[in-house]
């Protein structure tokens, strides 16, 4: 399908490929193979090699190879969304792709011992507080884990199961008891997502999982009281008592999602059983609902199921409509994970 390129764009989500640089192990072995994957990012073009002939080739919003840089990955892929934020409207950021292709990495990266490896969420947290004006405008940030269709509050591990509450008027959704921290400096944010990480590291180990099964989602609230417009003073009505009565300030809310989702690797039916495939079930429950939500975006669709998952429930606000979406998908070199890269590879293809 062609690109359509351009910035952030309501309603539509803005795709981009992420190439994970090859780790030692794939060095020594896939030295004398060639990667399964060719990036040509001029032409926001990925060829995926089918055999020793073939390959096919699809077009990305962007297309961003092991060379990329983590500043580079935040402009394109997550800043569009970040402005918007600040103009006072809801957005989205998530990534997609087979653990260990750089989900984490891209998103969650703190980067205090090499700031340039900081990943989107420090960096939009920063874009965040100096637009900001501290008098009038608040920043607050809830951290959130999904598994098996349970909402775990990061922030306070006593919070296993926060019921998501949708306003049927506005279509707000809400999260009655998470808890929301505010946050007036970068320090404070990077001590609160190492907390969220070692809360979300003891509950797993609780319940005998793995981080890469299940989501984590940090939502950033941004409240900024603006003035009303004085435009309408320069009317031929013009009435010089709006000067001497000072505008009233309102309070325009919006929120930031950024989602690090659940491994998207098919987890092989013959090897899961009992626990381990109840896991496999719920996670491409979610991915698969929030695959058509994307779809019924991408095609314009009337009708967007958002009710078919919690995670497609918890984004039904921050997705679509007047909100900013981006989604990256991340893939490794690996011959060895070609089915996997595919898979991949589809998901953002069916977003476009
Ligand atoms: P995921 O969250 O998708 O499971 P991770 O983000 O944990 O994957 O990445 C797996 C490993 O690869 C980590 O050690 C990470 O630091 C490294 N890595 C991922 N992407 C990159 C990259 N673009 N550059 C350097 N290292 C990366
Ligand atoms: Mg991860």
């Amino acid at each position: 399908s062609p690109s359509h390129g351009g910035d952030a764009v309501p309603g539509r989500v803005r795709v981009a490929v992420r190439l994970r640089p090859q780790n030692a192990e794939e060095m020594m072995a896939d030295a004398d193979f060639a990667d399964c994957v060719e990036l040509l990012p001029e032409l926001k073009r990925l060829k995926l090699r089918r055999n020793n002939w073939d390959s096919d080739t699809y077009e990305f919003d962007e297309v961003l190879t092991e060379f990329a840089s983590q500043k580079r990955v935040y402009e394109v892929v997550a800043k569009p969304v970040v402005e918007s934020v600040l103009d006072g409207y809801n957005g989205t950021v998530m990534a997609y792709g087979q653990t260990g292709t750089g989900k984490t990495f891209t998103l969650g990266q703190l980067g205090e011992e090499d700031t340039s490896s900081r990943g989107i969420m420090v960096r939009a947290m920063e874009d965040i507080l100096s637009d900001l004006s501290p008098e009038t405008d608040s920043v607050t940030v809830s951290y959130l884990q999904l598994y098996m269709e349970t909402v775990q509050d990061l922030l306070n591990p006593a919070n296993d199961n926060i019921p998501i509450v949708e306003d049927p008027r506005s279509g707000d959704v809400s999260l009655p008891g998470a808890t929301h921290v505010d946050i007036r400096d970068q320090q404070t944010f990077l001590e609160l997502l190492r907390l969220g990480e070692a809360h979300r590291i003891a509950a797993n180990t609780r319940m005998n999982t793995e981080s890469s099964r299940s989501h984590a989602l940090l939502t950033v609230h941004v409240r900024r009281s603006v003035v009303e417009s004085a435009d309408n003073v320069l009317t031929e009505n013009f009435d010089a008592s709006h000067l001497t009565k000072p505008s009233k300030p309102l309070i325009r809310k919006s929120k930031l999602v950024v989602i690090d989702l659940a491994g998207s690797e098919r987890i092989h039916k013959s090897g899961s059983e009992g626990h381990m495939l109840e896991e496999a079930k719920s996670i491409n429950l979610s991915l698969s609902a929030l695959g058509k939500c994307i779809n019924a975006l991408a095609e314009n669709s009337a009708h967007v199921p958002f009710r078919d998952s919690k995670l497609t429930r918890l984004l039904r606000d921050s997705f679509g409509g007047t909100a900013r979406t981006s989604l990256i998908v991340t893939i490794g070199p690996s011959p060895q994970h070609r089915g996997e890269t595919s898979s991949t590879i589809l998901f953002g293809q069916r977003a476009m």
